[in-house]
């Protein structure tokens, strides 16, 4: 799958989360800061430079982030958090007018989603997916309700890290575009069985929802075995398993229809 990274960027507008569930136990946020040394707690939330990067621009005056692109959004932090309440009415304006670019964020706060919106949200934007995070059971039934009745234009649910057997069939419809499965990276990270995979992509195929397994974690227990699978191969491994469903071009669920022009990614 690395091939097609080139379709993807970055914006990460602020960094630092408070941890609000148990998938934040090992959060990477956290670990990452840790690993680079940082000075600043990594719960404080602070804007970054890039802050406005989908609104910049390049001497000869073209877009940073070229037409078409998957814009992965806030992901080290939360776009819902509470601390970032300030600094989104411009996220949102930079998303609006950047329509040629795709923007994606999940979050674990998705009960805040409605005051966090913009005035002219109507049904959701066209151009951005929100992809709701849930690691057991418990913050399925919680969020998931939730998000069902939300105005959204495109909507993912992220099990992740995957933390137990969990049953999301209730919450599948149409409106999903698409469910996205891993397991925990990290030194400290919980295992993840493949039978709880199996079984969620199962929930999926039975619904007629696209269904991805993103990655195996770094404890990966199948067959009864539990492996070690280093950060490296966490993709690539997860990818060779050839267990996805419903998934088109570039990783991109099948019924998100978005025009992709091969001439901008492939030398
Ligand atoms: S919500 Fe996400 S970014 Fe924030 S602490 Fe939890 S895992 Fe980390």
């Amino acid at each position: 799958m690395s091939e097609h990274w080139e379709i993807y960027a970055d914006w990460n507008p602020w960094h630092g989360c408070t941890k609000i569930s148990p998938g934040c136990k090992y959060c990477y946020v956290y670990r990452q800061d840790e690993m680079y040394g940082s000075d600043i707690s990594s719960s404080q939330c602070r804007k970054t430079a890039n802050f406005d990067l989908p609104v910049k621009r390049r001497r000869d005056k073209s877009w940073k982030i070229g037409s078409g692109k998957v814009v992965f959004t806030c992901f080290t932090s939360d776009f819902l958090l509470k601390d970032a309440d300030v600094w989104r009415p411009e996220c949102w304006q930079m998303m609006r007018q950047r329509s040629d670019l795709w923007f994606f964020f999940f979050t674990k706060r998705i009960d805040r989603f409605m005051e966090c919106l913009p005035d002219d949200w109507g049904d959701g934007y066209p151009n951005v997916m929100v992809g709701c995070t849930v690691e057991n059971q418990a913050m399925a039934d919680y969020r998931l309700p939730i998000f069902r009745s939300l105005p959204i234009k495109h909507k993912s649910i992220i099990v992740a890290p995957m933390l137990e057997a969990i049953d999301i069939s209730p919450y599948l419809d149409a409106t999903i575009d698409e469910v996205s499965a891993g397991g925990e990276s990290g030194y400290d990270a919980r295992p993840c069985h493949y039978e709880w995979i199996l079984s969620l992509r199962q929930q999926c195929v039975a619904k007629e929802v696209a269904f991805r397994f993103h990655q195996t974690g770094a404890r990966f227990v199948k067959d009864g075995r539990l492996y070690r699978v280093k950060r490296c191969h966490q993709l690539s491994q997860a990818h060779k398993a050839n267990i996805d469903y419903k998934i088109g071009k570039y990783l991109v669920p099948e019924t998100v229809k978005f025009e992709w022009k091969d001439s901008d990614y492939h030398e």
